[in-house]
């Protein structure tokens, strides 16, 4: 039988990758803040590490690169300056599709969570802004919400105790390896949008139910996913 999304209540929303349009900003502050403290990142790199929290990201790579333990007072240090790179970059934009894929849902009287690992404050305060009509601070979970960030399952299941739904009926929207991982470890049925520059095998091996390349085409594929 075809994926379908008729039944399930809650939708749950990656940010970066899948809101915005945010990424290969997010790769080049990254790969500069890293290489300027002297740990080597690659940009696929920060594509495979997508979705874990800042911090985490920076233990991995510090870890598996270049074996060295990273403090958390460096881990601060680099996440803050990564911070900054990101943000003197301006700003991202909306994807295209995204307002629509929420509209839609709302039509259909249905649960809007948007759960990332971004801890950056400047994001969060523009997700109130820019889909303010759609969910509010109570339906985030952000990296201020959960210890253990993607791949764990935390961040999702705290995103379902938010919406109030059990795992069968909610569906996560993930870009990333680790997110698609993290929603299957939930127990909750994931459908992949490939935005970046990974091949596809990367999402559909962790789990995802269904893939398209882009918000926009979740979005023209909406009814057919309804049936
Ligand atoms: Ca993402």
């Amino acid at each position: 039988m075809a994926f379908s999304i008729k039944d399930k209540q809650a939708f749950l929303f990656d940010m970066d990758g899948v809101l915005y349009n945010s990424m290969p900003n997010h790769a080049r502050a990254w790969v500069e803040a890293m290489n300027r403290t002297g740990i080597s990142m690659k940009t696929e790199d920060v594509y495979m590490q997508e979705g874990c929290t800042g911090p985490q990201v920076i233990k991995n790579m510090g870890r598996e690169r270049n074996d060295l333990d990273v403090t958390d007072q460096m881990c601060q240090d680099i996440y803050r300056l990564k911070s900054e790179i990101f943000r003197s970059m301006g700003k991202v934009d909306i994807m295209p599709g995204a307002l629509d894929v929420f509209e839609k849902i709302k039509q259909a009287g249905k649960t809007i969570v948007i759960v990332t690992g971004s801890g950056q404050p400047d994001m969060i305060n523009r997700l109130l802004t820019d889909f303010g009509a759609y969910v509010t601070r109570d339906m985030m979970v952000t990296a201020f919400e959960v210890k253990r960030g993607k791949p764990y399952p935390d961040p999702y299941l705290a995103g379902l105790q938010k919406a109030g739904v059990g795992p069968s009926q909610a569906v996560v929207i993930e870009n990333a390896p680790y997110g698609v991982r993290a929603g299957v470890a939930a127990g909750i049925d994931v459908i992949a949008l490939n935005t970046g520059p990974l091949e596809d095998r990367f999402l559909l091996q962790e789990g995802a139910k269904i893939l398209y390349p882009s918000m926009s085409a979740f979005c023209q594929n909406w009814d057919e996913l309804n049936k």
